[in-house]
């Protein structure tokens, strides 16, 4: 499958292995998604850089009401932190729907975001947060909305054979008053990839009036988590409210774009699934956001 294997300690010791092999040395952190497509054949490398030894990218910190969580974080580590728990609930939530046990435990939230599956239970939260990724490469470091990380085509402007992933932060969304929650429908409750998932974010501005930001992302239903521009200038432009909600989560399932699938249902259920948990996922939002105490 591959001739090398090397685990690194450091963050410099592994980008220094991965330009030795010249681009066909690739990143692997848990592996849950890379040792199946080696596998299978679906990608090929010479050696692989396990970076799951380098410590110093799994935390998850908070510093003057900005969250900051390492590339290494497993799903287990998000689903258990209580400090998420109070700052950012819908992604521990994300991250306990991931899977099984063994891949929580094992699978991390870079590799979730860098596998870049349209699916992909944290990537959708993390893009709804307005998300910044810190990638670091010899060239140096930068800082890439997840917005703007992924291509239209499918896939990430970044090349694991050698750049990595070493952080994502986003400002909390208790600190900034705002409401969040994520939404999930998949075949049954473990092991299985959700049929639709969607975050949603809206930030009330004075006295609940009006809402001064609405971000509504949604996946598997084009090939990328996406951002369902339409519903949020609903809201953006309505307000909140039950009627609003409806309307914003309709315009939201006529932007979804899935297709056919004998795993997850034909397209025509999904949209109108979409519609019923953009929908759910709204009005929980606006509950959280209406539960702060001012
Ligand atoms: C049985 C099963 C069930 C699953 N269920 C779900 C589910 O319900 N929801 C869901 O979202 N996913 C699910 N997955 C997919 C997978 O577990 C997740 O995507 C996981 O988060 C991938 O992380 P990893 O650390 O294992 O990535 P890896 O497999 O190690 O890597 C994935 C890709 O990212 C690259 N990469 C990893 N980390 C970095 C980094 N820091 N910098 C640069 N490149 C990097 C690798 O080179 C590779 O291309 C499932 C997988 C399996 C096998």
């Amino acid at each position: 499958m591959y001739r090398a294997y090397y685990r690194p300690k450091s963050v410099a010791e592994a980008l220094a292995l991965l330009q030795e092999g010249g681009g066909r040395a690739r990143v692997l952190a848990g592996g849950t998604d890379l040792m199946l497509q080696l596998k299978k054949g679906e990608l090929s490398c010479d050696a692989v850089v396990d970076i799951s030894g380098v410590k110093d990218l799994r935390y998850i910190r908070e510093e003057g009401g900005r969250l900051y969580i390492g590339a290494l974080s497993t799903h287990t580590d998000l689903a258990e932190s209580a400090l998420l728990e109070k700052e950012a609930p819908l992604l521990a939530a994300a991250a306990r729907s991931v899977g099984s046990l063994q891949i929580r435990n094992v699978g991390t939230v870079g590799g979730n975001v860098v596998n870049a599956q349209p699916a992909a239970d944290t990537a959708v939260p993390l893009m709804a947060l307005k998300a910044v990724a810190t990638i670091v490469s010899p060239a140096g470091v930068r800082q890439v909305f997840l917005d703007d990380l992924y291509r239209p085509e499918g896939g990430v402007k970044l090349d694991p054979t050698c750049e990595l992933l070493t952080e994502f932060s986003f400002v909390s969304p208790r600190a900034a008053g705002a409401g969040a929650a994520f939404g999930r429908v998949a075949r049954r409750r473990a092991l299985a990839l959700p049929v639709f998932n969607t975050a949603v974010l809206l930030v009330p501005g004075a006295g609940r009036a009006f809402l001064t930001e609405a971000r509504i992302v949604m996946g598997p239903v084009a090939r990328l988590p996406l951002r369902a521009r339409q519903g949020e200038r609903v809201l953006l432009e309505q307000g909140a409210g039950e009627e609003i909600f409806l309307q914003a989560a309709a315009a939201a399932s006529l932007e979804a774009a899935p297709r056919d699938s004998v795993f997850r249902g034909s397209a025509r259920y999904r949209k109108k699934l979409a519609r019923v948990i953009v929908y759910r996922t709204l009005l929980q939002a606006w509950e959280n956001a209406c539960s702060r105490v001012d």
